[in-house]
């Protein structure tokens, strides 16, 4: 009998040997050999994936994992929900490709979109399908917000990650990426973000008055300071990608109040954050400011449909006729699992499970702020991030992390890195995952942590 037929390991984590496993080895290396050098997820978790099902996935050589990466937070309730299956598995056979005609599923979609909106907000927003991916949205927002000003620059900030197209990466932080890119989309101003535990300006939280913001303020109303009034800002409420960083509400506060007054449309990137990944449906909620525009994708179908929209302030809507095409913008299955999977989140208040669950993280992570290598523990919902530092250097300590990494998928649990230097763990489970399993996590995190540490301190000691 192999690890594959033994169904009682698929109850919890289980890993039989060394990783990667023998199948999943030679699955890496035919990955290896045909696929391009940018593939970057199972060079970190060496695993072949060959099954899935709620908060575990199972690899081709039988070893469980507790998954709490989701697919980069697309499962928002987990893997093959059977009542997203079933969603699924009846539109098949009606209807799978609609382009931009309407259909009864996408009628049903888009009223299940708007439904997650404060009334007077839903009013005058307006919906716009974009090609079926986060980064495509983002462009969306652009040219939206281009076409309505009439101007061409656009200010994002320091951290921030909106997708790997042309125009979205140059919205985004991360230099590697856009370094081998030259000649990039132009226009791009970054502004400091409210990352406090790294003041992107050098400042203490005791001495901050929020400057990040107060720079803003002062750049574009300064008629020397060489930013021209922009199309658009474009902002996380929490920077995943980032390193799992909260805006702070004052940061937040004051960039819609000055948007407002210089008449700037805000986006707000809720790709990573929509959907109620933070306990409300958009994060924007939790900071009494309404957006001009909403863009939205990753976990909207729930079960890993692809579908991406921007949702925006009709006054904005000067585009002409197929403004933004794409032949992939008419995803019936995509449509049929995030009407089903709105309903399942009202009736099962999955919402409320996410603040639990992310206030038990909360606590059974909380020891982790004391240790000098621990920067910080932080998050939102169900988004956590434990950052770690060199205590000497005062560095990000990506090797920690990734050793941390490693060592959870050893003992069944996918997490992900991000942040400067990749220094961040960062936790994004399913939305409706169960105590349970956020114990066993927790367990194997606070274990794999302890013996990372444990690892790099006596090397330290060592050096
Ligand atoms: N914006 C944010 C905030 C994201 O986190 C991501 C993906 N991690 C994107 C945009 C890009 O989405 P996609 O990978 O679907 O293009």
């Amino acid at each position: 009998m192999t690890l594959l037929d033994q169904p009682d390991t698929w109850t919890g984590p289980y890993v039989g040997g060394d990783l990667p496993g023998p199948r999943s080895a030679e699955l890496l290396a035919r990955q290896e050999r045909h696929e391009s050098n940018a593939r970057s997820y199972p060079r970190r978790l060496p695993i072949a994936i060959a099954e899935a099902s709620g908060s575990l996935v199972r690899d081709v050589d039988g070893n469980v994992f507790i998954d709490f990466l989701a697919g980069a937070g697309v499962l928002s309730l987990g893997h093959n929900h059977p009542e997203l299956v079933a969603a699924v598995t009846a539109q098949l056979g009606r209807l799978t490709h609609g382009l931009d005609f309407p259909t009864p599923v996408k009628d049903a979609f888009t009223e299940a979109q708007l439904s997650m909106l404060d009334p007077h907000l839903r009013d005058r927003m307006k919906i716009h399908f974009c090609g079926p991916t986060g980064a495509n949205a983002v462009d969306a927002a652009l040219k939206l917000c281009k076409t309505a000003t009439g101007r061409g620059d656009v200010i994002s900030f320091q951290g921030g990650f909106h997708g790997s197209s042309h125009a979205a990466m140059a919205l985004t932080g991360l230099v590697s990426q856009k370094r081998p890119v030259p000649n990039g989309v132009p226009g791009v101003h970054f502004f400091p973000y409210s990352y406090c535990t790294r003041c992107p300006i050098g400042l203490t939280r005791a001495n901050c008055e929020t400057n990040c913001a107060g720079y803003l303020e002062r750049s574009l109303r300064d008629g020397n300071g060489g930013v021209p009034l922009p199309a658009a800002v474009v902002l996380e409420m929490v920077q995943g990608e980032g390193g799992i960083v909260p805006g702070t509400r004052e940061f937040v506060q004051r960039v819609r109040a000055l948007t407002l007054e210089l008449g700037i449309p805000l986006v707000v990137d809720e790709v990573q954050t929509g959907c109620g990944r933070t306990g409300t449906w958009f994060a924007f909620e939790q900071y009494g400011i309404e957006p001009d525009v909403i863009v939205a994708s990753k976990a909207l179908s729930g079960i890993g449909a692809p579908v991406a929209v921007i949702l925006y302030d009709a006054k904005l809507d000067t585009w002409a006729p197929g403004a933004h095409t794409g032949t992939f913008r008419g995803n019936q299955l995509a449509f049929a699992a995030g009407v089903e999977a709105i309903r399942i989140i009202r009736r099962d208040d999955v919402l409320g499970n996410v603040v639990r669950r992310g206030e038990q993280i909360a606590d059974r992570l909380a020891g982790l702020a004391d240790h000098p290598w621990v920067a910080e523990v932080r998050g939102r919902g169900l988004m956590w991030g434990v950052e770690f530092t060199n205590p000497e250097t005062g560095e990000p300590a990506g090797s920690v992390a990734a050793a941390v990494q490693a060592r959870a998928l050893r003992q069944g649990l996918i997490v992900e890195v991000g942040g400067r230097d990749d220094a961040v763990v960062r936790l994004m489970p399913p939305l409706n995952v169960t105590a349970e399993t956020v114990e066993t996590a927790c367990s194997i995190l606070l274990d794999a942590i302890t013996q990372a540490l444990r690892v790099t301190t006596e090397y330290q000691l060592e050096a």
